[in-house]
């Protein structure tokens, strides 16, 4: 009998009180740590799991049993890793690593008050999109901008104020039926134009499109014609789609507004650097368009975000619409994003400073250097129990810019039996280090590895024997 319950003079079999059990001096550490409610559940799951059992008193048992069912609780759900998959802006890992200018923006603006929507020359009350507003014309040409949550949130944004409606019978937008994409997570033209409250107008075909289809489906009722960046598929062969600019004359002499998704989008011209080219929003500014919205995560290399550019008149609009307050950015995102835009006007430096740039433009020798340097260690680790070497491989750049032009790279190469424990294994890790598994060979892609450090540091620790 336990000295709780003798001091209670209740049989064993009764219940312990779990307000009494978290009481005990084994559980003090646990409770330190954790705080005192969670300790108190993890004591009731113990009590129900034990019921009848003679050692439910044994506070050492108990401690240990709350404090392995709680390890994963006072561990952080969202955790750091390694992003060796290949794909440089991995939605599931997140996208874009931030500039340091823009962590730091970004810690300052959580840390204290700031005048997100206050202008300091007058003393009353400013605008939130006046903070990044003159970057984006600047850096596009356009004539005004706004910003909301992401891209998908722009979209519907731009579609609801230019041609929606609360009754669901909004006005046309033309879109061919070549670029009626899907995109991950649950992305889907037809959709959104759905919950904008517009009308779809489908043109041309799966591979070809004219600007004579696009000025048949013109009536009474179409407020737009919109053009969207296929991002994850590409069409080859017997194919055609009407560049932007030459939709411009004929949005132009029936009154529509123009508009292209440019889905990543980019500030900078990626040729700079020795990548294939993605259009950027300048062009589609000079080229015509009146409104074009682009990911802040993507490309961009900040802060998950919707950029809107373009002509004064349809911004304003846009931004006075309801849902403009719905998808707003908060004031860390925009101090985040601010900083990042901010380095786009040295673009000299640019690789320098921006992660996403700089891991693009990783020359293919210096990863082989690195995944050169790093296999030694990775190889005393393995022991016998797989083989490595150093493999080129292609990555990409993800999140749907370039969907068909591979990035020249280097990979730690891994063979062995049992691949997917020995994954399992490198996903156990302090950090956990992601990798692919492409023809029975576990890759681990250097191109983004920054902190090497703290990769070679942790190697210690893969469990290669469960793995
Ligand atoms: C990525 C993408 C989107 C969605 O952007 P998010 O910022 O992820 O919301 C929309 N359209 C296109 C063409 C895209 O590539």
């Amino acid at each position: 009998m336990s000295r709780v319950d003798r001091a209670q003079g209740a049989s064993a079999f009764r219940p312990l009180s779990v307000d009494r059990m978290a009481n005990w001096p084994a559980l003090a550490p646990l409770i330190a740590r954790a705080g005192r409610p969670l300790v108190v559940e993890a004591l009731r799951a113990w009590a129900d799991a034990s019921r009848g059992k003679p050692d439910v008193a044994d506070e050492g048992a108990c401690a240990r049993w709350c404090e392995a069912r709680l390890s994963a609780l006072v561990k952080p759900s969202q955790r750091r890793v390694f992003n060796l998959t290949g794909t440089v802006l991995h939605t599931n890992l997140g996208r874009a690593v931030l500039a340091e200018e823009a962590i730091q923006a970004a810690v300052e603006a959580m840390r204290s008050p700031t005048t997100l929507e206050y202008d300091l020359g007058g003393g009353a009350r400013g605008d939130r999109d006046d903070h990044i507003a003159p970057w984006l014309c600047r850096l596009t040409g356009a004539e005004a901008a706004t910003a909301v949550n992401n891209n998908a949130a722009a979209v519907l944004l731009v579609l609801n104020a230019l041609a929606g409606s609360h009754d669901g019978r909004g006005r046309e937008v033309i879109v061919s039926r070549g670029e009626l994409i899907e995109i991950g997570g649950a992305f889907r033209i037809p959709d959104i134009m759905a919950r904008a409250g517009c009308r779809l107008v489908e043109v041309g075909t799966t591979n070809r499109t004219h600007l004579k289809d696009y000025a048949a489906a013109i009536g009474p009722d179409t407020a737009a014609i919109m053009k969207v960046h296929p991002s994850n598929y590409a069409i080859h062969g017997f194919t055609n789609s009407v560049p932007a600019a030459e939709l411009v004359p004929l949005a132009r002499e029936k009154g529509l507004a123009l508009v292209e998704d440019l889905g990543s989008g980019t500030l900078a011209d990626l040729e700079t650097w020795g990548l294939p080219h993605e259009p950027t929003a300048r062009e589609a500014i000079e080229a015509g368009i009146d409104v074009v919205t682009f990911s802040g995560d993507k490309l961009l290399g900040g802060p998950q975000a919707g950029l809107i550019v373009g002509r004064k008149h349809l911004i304003e609009r846009i931004a006075r619409n309801p849902m403009k307050r719905a998808l707003r950015l908060d004031k860390v995102r925009l101090a985040a994003l601010e900083a990042t835009l901010r380095l786009y006007a040295d673009p000299a430096r640019l690789a320098e400073r921006l992660p996403t740039i700089r891991f693009l433009a990783r020359p293919a020798a210096d990863i082989r250097a690195q995944a050169e340097r790093l296999l030694p260690d990775l190889r005393k680790v393995l022991g016998s129990v797989a083989e490595a070497g150093v493999e080129a491989v292609r990555g990409q750049i993800g999140s749907g810019a370039l969907p068909v032009d591979l990035l020249e790279s280097f990979a730690l190469a891994i063979r062995g039996k049992r691949l997917d424990k020995l994954a399992d294994a490198f996903r156990r890790l302090p950090i956990p280090v992601i990798g692919r598994i492409a023809d029975d060979t576990l890759l681990l892609d250097l191109r983004t590895l920054d902190d090497e450090a703290a990769f070679t540091s942790q190697l210690g620790q893969l469990d290669v024997v469960a793995g």
